[in-house]
């Protein structure tokens, strides 16, 4: 996120980097107001649905890395649930609307501050009514879909685990970072 060069609350110039009394973390502050600049990370939030053993999948129209596909998934807003994040996303990106089945996949980006949840939903009505940030969007067999069209790795990771978690009758929920994380499966 890139940090404000004027002050919000006052439009001075004079943002410093500081340690708060009492913070452990550096923060932007403005010399002028006091104001104290947060910088927190941001939450994504989707779905992963799956239909008669094919997948849903988006191509990206837009940056980053547009022509690949994913999940259909995005930035939460304010005032929502991540569960309502996640089915609004799932709408505009794809034109389906779903219902939540359980949490999938939380990991963290802490790289760039993203967190993603991804839920497991079940589609309810496939209109193919989808918005501008879509190019295309589909139900993929594992064998069709586009393995080394998406978008980023930790997406095709839970492609691959959804794929053989349904095989073996039994999901799991991923927490971790987007590389390594833990397994848990409730009884
Ligand atoms: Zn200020």
């Amino acid at each position: 996120m890139p940090a404000p060069r004027f002050c919000p609350q006052c439009g001075g110039a004079g943002l410093q980097l500081r340690l708060p009394v009492g913070e452990t973390h550096e923060r932007l502050l403005c010399e002028r107001c006091g104001y104290i600049h947060y910088s927190n990370p941001k939450i994504i939030a989707g779905c992963i649905i799956e239909q008669a053993g094919q997948y849903l999948l988006c191509q990206r129209a837009i940056a980053p890395r547009p022509g690949t596909w994913t999940l259909p998934a995005g930035f939460m807003e304010s005032g929502e649930t991540t569960e309502q994040a996640a089915l609004r996303e799932t709408w505009e990106e794809s034109g389906v609307r779903a219902k939540i089945v359980s949490p999938y996949s939380i990991f963290s980006v802490p790289q760039i501050s993203e967190v993603y949840i991804i839920f497991r939903a079940q589609a309810l009505e496939v209109t193919r009514d989808f918005g501008p940030e879509t190019l295309a969007c589909r139900f993929f067999a594992p064998a069709d879909i586009p393995w080394e069209s998406i978008y980023y790795p930790a997406i095709r990771q839970i492609l691959e685990r959804y794929i053989q978690e349904r095989e073996a009758g039994i999901y799991g929920i991923y927490m971790g970072n987007d590389a390594t994380g833990t397994l848990h499966f409730m009884r």
